[in-house]
């Protein structure tokens, strides 16, 4: 039997299999009718497999449940860590008090299973003759009890591992997702870029209010568009760009998510009937590094999917408290809670279980929490509700900002410029080139970087170069260092479309004026131009 089970060692997958394994072998050896495997759970013993002869049934029983060191001989056997051998039961009330009617037991041994000391179980075998176990079999339940608790460790540290691989793959299946969204969202912007410039200079030659209509309709849908992909770009963002990040206080950041959110979980569900209660934890006492604008929307999609979740109403709670390394948020409610099928894939691009949902909330969360370099946790069960836990690195004594231009809120008359634009695809180069020129000034195009160097060498003048980055030939930053080297000067604005994925390291180092992400609308690219002209 020792060695059977101590084989088992190494060929174990599921727990369950072994504890039964293990309570079948034990009976078969001693040929005795009952044995039962109870676990240490809390503060009590939990029957963790049980095995009868002659019906050898594993079937579904109400597992049982004894305190350590009071209740029966298993009880006792826990609380003093020594092997208990009852060859008359009846002097054992506390032990025949917990049998079923039906079960006629005589004698019984217990024996605990023990892992480096400590008791972290009881095997336990009943007979229906008195003093069917003597001291023999106490001695072989012992040596026993050695191999079994060592399998039950090693079946849970597998399992761990288990656990931990699947982790392993779900992480790199997201980050993949987020390389594959990037591009995706990439050429959406360029697209959108072009759809933008196209129909908001045909609105400049247009007056048949009916079309104007149709086109504004247009101009809005791409511009929710390029919401949408700054949304999704949330979620793929790689780069490490945290110029915008400062010292945080998460407690600010949830009492100003709750109050923006009031509306959602309190008047609208109100109207609804439903009784949404917040409350409001909060014991951080540091500051987190992060970008306040992001971290309290992250917070208001976590509201969100909780009042969403408790379509009965309930109670939302928000926590916030400090470690040594940083500071974590959490948001629990008493929904409906998750299957273990879907809460594998929430952070999945577009996944939602629900009707109108977007699905991106959470990815987003996802994308900004990684951006913070924290982590971030979800346990749940059907039923059970929801706790998301999201933990931010504090932040650190110095901090790197770079400051981009802010945008002027008045437009100033300005010179006609000669402008030089930069850009490999044909249709946004030539709907930049013509909400130029209908603003009078000079348009000089280039479409990649090499062509972009000679035109600046033989043009007489180029006041301001609008440059994309991803370019063949010579790339943005190779043909911004050429520039460099002969106009340390110039104006420069790239357009991007990898929005804030730009590097803020490079920005500063080459002087550049503005980063714009794509799609950008007439009105933004002829703010940037007065900004940067004006000196701004
Ligand atoms: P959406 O809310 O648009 O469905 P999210 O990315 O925010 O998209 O959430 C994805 C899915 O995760 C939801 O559809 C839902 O199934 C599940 N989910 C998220 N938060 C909770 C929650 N607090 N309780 C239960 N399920 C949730
Ligand atoms: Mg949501």
């Amino acid at each position: 039997v020792v060695h059977d089970v101590g084989r088992r060692i190494t060929s174990i997958l599921d727990q369950r299999y072994l504890f039964r394994e293990v309570v079948r072998r034990v009976a078969h050896s001693f040929n005795i009718e009952l044995v039962v495997l109870y676990l240490i759970d809390g503060d009590d013993l939990c029957e963790t497999a049980s095995y009868f002869l002659p019906e050898d049934s594993y079937g579904f029983w109400e597992p049982s449940r004894l305190k350590i060191g009071q209740e029966g001989i298993c009880g006792i056997a826990a609380g003093e860590g020594r092997p208990i051998l009852a060859p008359d039961v009846s002097k054992h009330p506390g032990f025949l008090r917990m049998l079923p009617v039906e079960q006629n037991t005589r004698s019984a041994v217990a024996v605990p299973l023990k892992l480096k000391g400590q008791v972290i179980g009881v095997l336990l075998a009943e007979s229906e003759n008195l003093a069917a176990f003597d001291q023999t079999d106490v001695d072989t339940l012992e040596a026993l009890s050695a191999y079994v608790s060592t399998s039950i460790e090693n079946a849970r540290l597998y399992t761990e591992t288990l656990d931990v691989q699947s982790k392993l793959v779900e992480a790199e299946k997201l980050r993949s997702l987020g390389m594959m969204t990037s591009g995706i969202a990439h050429d959406f912007n360029n697209l959108l870029a072009v759809i933008l410039a196209r129909a908001e200079l045909a609105l400049l030659d247009i007056d048949d209010p009916k079309i104007r209509a149709h086109i504004e309709q247009v101009i809005s849908s791409a511009k929710d568009g390029g919401e949408t992909i700054h949304r999704l770009q949330d979620f793929a963002r790689t780069r490490e760009d945290t110029s915008d990040f400062v010292g945080v206080d998460l407690n600010q950041v949830a009492r100003e998510a709750v109050e923006l959110s009031r509306p959602r979980w309190k008047d609208q569900a109100q109207s609804g009937g439903l009784d949404i209660e917040v409350v409001l934890d909060l014991e951080a006492n540091r500051t987190v590094l992060g970008a306040p604008v992001q971290l309290r929307e992250i917070l208001v999609n976590l509201i969100f999917n909780a009042v969403e979740a408790m379509p009965e109403g309930g109670m939302i709670r928000i926590e916030t408290f400090t470690d040594d390394k940083g500071a974590t948020l959490v948001v629990e409610d008493t929904g409906i809670g998750m299957t273990p099928d879907v809460k594998k894939q929430i952070f999945v691009p577009y996944f939602t279980t629900k009707n109108g949902g977007t699905g991106l909330g959470l990815s987003m969360v996802y994308g900004v929490v990684r951006r913070h370099a924290g982590k971030i946790e979800v346990t749940s069960q059907p039923g059970e509700g929801t706790c998301v836990s999201v933990w931010l690195p504090l932040s650190p004594e110095v901090e790197q900002k770079i400051k981009l231009p802010a945008k002027p809120s008045i437009v100033e008359p300005i010179r006609t410029a000669s402008i030089l634009i930069v850009e490999d695809e044909a249709p946004i180069r030539e709907g930049l080139r013509e909400i130029f020129e209908k603003a009078g000034h000079t348009v000089i195009l280039a479409g990649d970087g090499k062509e972009g160097l000679e035109k600046i060498l033989e043009a007489d003048r180029v006041d301001i170069v609008f440059t994309d980055l991803g370019m063949p030939n010579l790339s943005g930053w190779e043909l911004i260092e050429k520039i460099r080297a002969i106009h340390p000067k110039l104006p420069i604005v790239i357009l991007s479309g990898w929005g804030d994925e730009v590097d803020p390291i490079k920005v500063r180092e080459f002087g550049i004026s503005i980063v714009m992400g794509k799609p950008f609308s007439v009105s933004e690219l002829h703010t940037a131009l007065h900004t940067v002209l004006n000196g701004r």
